[in-house]
């Protein structure tokens, strides 16, 4: 049901590409909901329980408040989830056994929309301060969701985030034309209305000791995200022109919130031909920004093989559809390729005193055996490339200065430990995708509320 400005238009511009749901449409698709038998988006679709059916039925009804009050029970930042989430909802909807799924991202969309509009939405700051004191070590979904929920009980919070301003990839990773900027800010200015003070600039672990952080806080949660990229160790990879496509977000989202004045030379895409290696949502988000700065040509390619259009019998209803997705980047144009290995890069000579600069890339078609991807002999092919993106996805949380300082490291898959601390010192807990691997919007915040609600459960006397 989702709408979307015109191709034509939208590529011009990083504002969001989804446009506000119809009251009509939602009508429509909402009288599907009524009456199913048993619900699974609820339980077997929301990480975060949200009770699909109920604000469904109000919001079908016109019970608009009754709706808000009913998704703000479990879901602290719906905002956020109505823009970006895949909505394993909907993955699990009884509809979809036979058709389209019930869209409940665009009702939520409307809910939390019009709860704002109406000014409905507004900061709560917690009736009685307690003398327990926390530290949040990074500011994304995971670490937002844990101090908005240990400031709701009257902990004293205090989030630590190295970046200029908080968000995590909401800010810096996820685009504008999926997210503006001015949805997190909101919500931001509504935490510190709250009583959250944000400390921004500041990298634990080195600006401000891990033994510092200890003795100030009763207790630590470490919402440190997946600071390590995968990379690509092919022949050529130092060649300039190649880099990881987070960093290439970063620098065009730091652009439009006016963090820099102008993009790195490495960072533009115009007038280039973009190769984009990896064929997840990092590499849709990719193709899109590169379509927005100019490119000349976008490629994205995929080792995997293409998956299918429709669910296959292994992957039953109502488990999450591995089927073909196509985002509104690919839909803005470019080549998708699948079964694709890149075994080197090409390079002209640089200008200008600069190193060798990518020109191509060298790949092969690869099949599958037993799950493991074998070079087919003869099908070498070069693609020609400027700008070589690696969206390849995130090995780990990092084992930095903070990691050491705290004894909490990262195990052998790049987790944190979830619960961890020195005799004598504070608890610390790691959450979202520090402690769960790269994951979704959606599952770190509800593993920021969940590991938050573990700190209070160990609240002793002294802390109230
Ligand atoms: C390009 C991109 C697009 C995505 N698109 C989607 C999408 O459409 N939908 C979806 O559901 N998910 C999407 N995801 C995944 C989603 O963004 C992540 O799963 C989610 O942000 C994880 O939240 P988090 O809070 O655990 O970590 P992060 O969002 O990574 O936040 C971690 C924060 O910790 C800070 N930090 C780290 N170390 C320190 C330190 N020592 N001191 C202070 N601060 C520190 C970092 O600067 C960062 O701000 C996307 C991810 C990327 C990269």
């Amino acid at each position: 049901m989702s709408s979307y400005r015109s191709i034509t238009e939208r590529i011009y511009d990083f504002k969001a590409v989804e446009l506000p749901p119809e009251r009509k449409d939602l009508e429509r698709e909402l009288r599907r909901c009524q009456d199913c038998g048993v619900p699974f988006c609820h339980a077997s679709g929301c990480p975060l329980l949200n009770a699909v059916p109920e604000i469904n039925a109000a919001a079908l009804s016109g019970r608009m408040r009754t709706a808000l009050g009913v998704l703000l029970a479990t879901s602290p930042f719906p905002e956020f989830t109505a823009r970006v989430c895949p909505a394993l909802c909907e993955g699990s909807c009884v509809q979809g056994l036979h058709g389209m799924p019930v869209p409940c991202r665009q009702t939520e969309y409307a809910v939390i929309e019009g709860g704002f509009a109406a000014g409905l939405v507004r900061a709560h700051a917690p009736a009685r301060r307690l003398h327990a004191r926390a530290a949040v070590i990074g500011s994304g979904p995971a670490g937002l969701a844990a101090a908005w929920r240990l400031n709701r009980a009257g902990v004293k919070v205090a989030v630590y985030e190295k970046n200029t301003r908080p968000g995590g990839f909401l800010r810096y990773g996820i685009p504008d034309f999926k997210l503006e900027k001015s949805v997190l800010d909101r919500r931001i200015r509504m935490l510190r209305e709250e009583g959250i003070v944000f400390e921004c600039g500041v990298e634990a672990g080195t600006d401000i000791s891990g033994r510092l952080l200890s003795e100030r806080h009763d207790f630590l949660i470490l919402a440190t995200g997946t600071g390590k990229k995968r990379d690509l160790p092919v022949p050529g990879r130092d060649f300039a022109g190649i880099l990881f496509a987070v960093d290439y977000l970063t620098a065009q989202n730091r652009l439009i919130g006016g963090e820099i004045a102008s993009l790195p030379e490495d960072c533009d895409a115009r007038g280039k031909r973009v190769l984009v290696v990896g064929g997840g949502d990092t590499g849709s988000d990719c193709v899109g920004t590169a379509w927005r700065q100019g490119a000349l040509s976008v490629c994205q390619t995929e080792i995997l093989p293409r998956p299918p259009e429709t669910r296959t019998p292994e992957n039953p209803w109502p488990q999450w559809p591995r089927i073909l997705r196509t985002s509104s980047s690919h839909e803005e144009g470019g080549e998708r390729r699948w079964n694709t290995a890149t075994l080197s890069f090409a390079a002209v000579p640089g200008a200008y005193g600069e190193g060798d600069r990518v020109s191509a890339a060298n790949c092969s078609d690869v099949s599958w055996e037993s799950g493991v991807p074998v070079l087919v002999p003869g099908t070498e092919f070069s693609l020609p490339a400027d700008l070589v993106l690696l969206a390849m996805g995130f090995t780990g949380a990092e084992d930095g200065a903070l990691a050491e300082a705290l004894g909490c490291v990262p195990d052998r898959s790049g987790r944190l430990p979830r619960e961890s601390g020195r005799p004598g010192g504070p608890k610390i807990y790691a959450c979202g995708d520090a402690a769960l691997g790269p994951s979704l919007v959606v599952r770190a915040i509800n593993d920021g509320l969940r590991t938050a609600e573990r700190a209070i459960g160990q609240l002793t006397f002294e802390n109230v």
